[in-house]
């Protein structure tokens, strides 16, 4: 029998954007993950299949080699630190920036924190937070939150967030404005480091063809 190869993605942009990749790769999903509710899906190559995840868990999948190669936003390998990985292909695609935004009304007050405490930041990104601020040595509480990071300045739960903008309206809607550039993202191609090894083959295939799409602009 031929060695599998699996490829780990998550649904929505980075799905889409990828396809385009894939199929110069010669691989075409037999399901669309917006109306199949299955987490593997078929392709086109009896070999490959593709996972379905939460796009959080994406590294995680691949560092522990449930899956050989996968697609992540640079703000989540920035979370999760890389381990077990190599990051070949920057595919260019998903494209924002991670960025610490605060209420509009702040924009010239940079530690508008309430004198006398530590700025309160809240953030999904806690790593990448922590680093930065660690970076300018500013010592900031940072609050865990999962989602909708927008609320917690609009309800005094924290002064600043770090959060993903893109073209900046969801900041905008909520009354923010983005303050400090902290990186720019975009989505990277990873590889389980043993499967470089032990399919060492079909991984590098895969990655040159994905590299030809991406410098031909998909
Ligand atoms: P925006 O275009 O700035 O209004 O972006 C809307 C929301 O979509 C942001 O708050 C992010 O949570 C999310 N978002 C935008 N671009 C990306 C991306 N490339 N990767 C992940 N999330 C994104």
């Amino acid at each position: 029998m031929s060695q599998q190869f699996i490829i780990a993605l998550s649904k929505g942009r980075i799905f889409n954007e990828t396809l385009p990749l894939l199929a110069h790769a010669g691989i075409k999903p037999a399901d669309d993950p917006e109306t199949s509710r299955k987490l593997i899906l078929d392709t086109n190559r009896g070999d490959t299949k593709l996972l379905i995840l939460r796009a959080a868990d994406v590294p995680t999948y691949v560092q522990y080699g449930a899956a050989d190669v996968g697609v992540a936003g640079k703000d989540v390998l920035m979370e999760h630190g890389g381990e077990g990985l190599y990051e070949p292909v920057d595919l260019r695609i998903a494209k924002c920036r991670l960025m610490v935004a605060g209420r509009a009304g702040d924009i010239n007050q940079p530690q508008a924190g309430v004198t006398g405490r530590r700025l309160r930041v809240a953030t999904k990104y806690i790593n990448s937070a922590r680093r930065y601020y660690a970076s300018k040595g500013e010592q900031v509480e940072l609050i865990k939150l999962y989602g909708s990071m927008e609320l917690a300045p609009l309800v005094g739960l924290a002064d600043r967030i770090v959060d993903v903008v893109d073209t900046g309206n969801t900041l905008k809607a909520n009354g923010l404005a983005p303050l400090e550039h902290i990186a720019d993202i975009s989505s990277r191609l990873i590889v389980n480091k043993a499967s470089m090894k032990m399919k060492h083959e079909k991984v590098k295939t895969f990655i040159s063809d994905i590299m030809d799409a991406v410098s031909r602009g998909g």
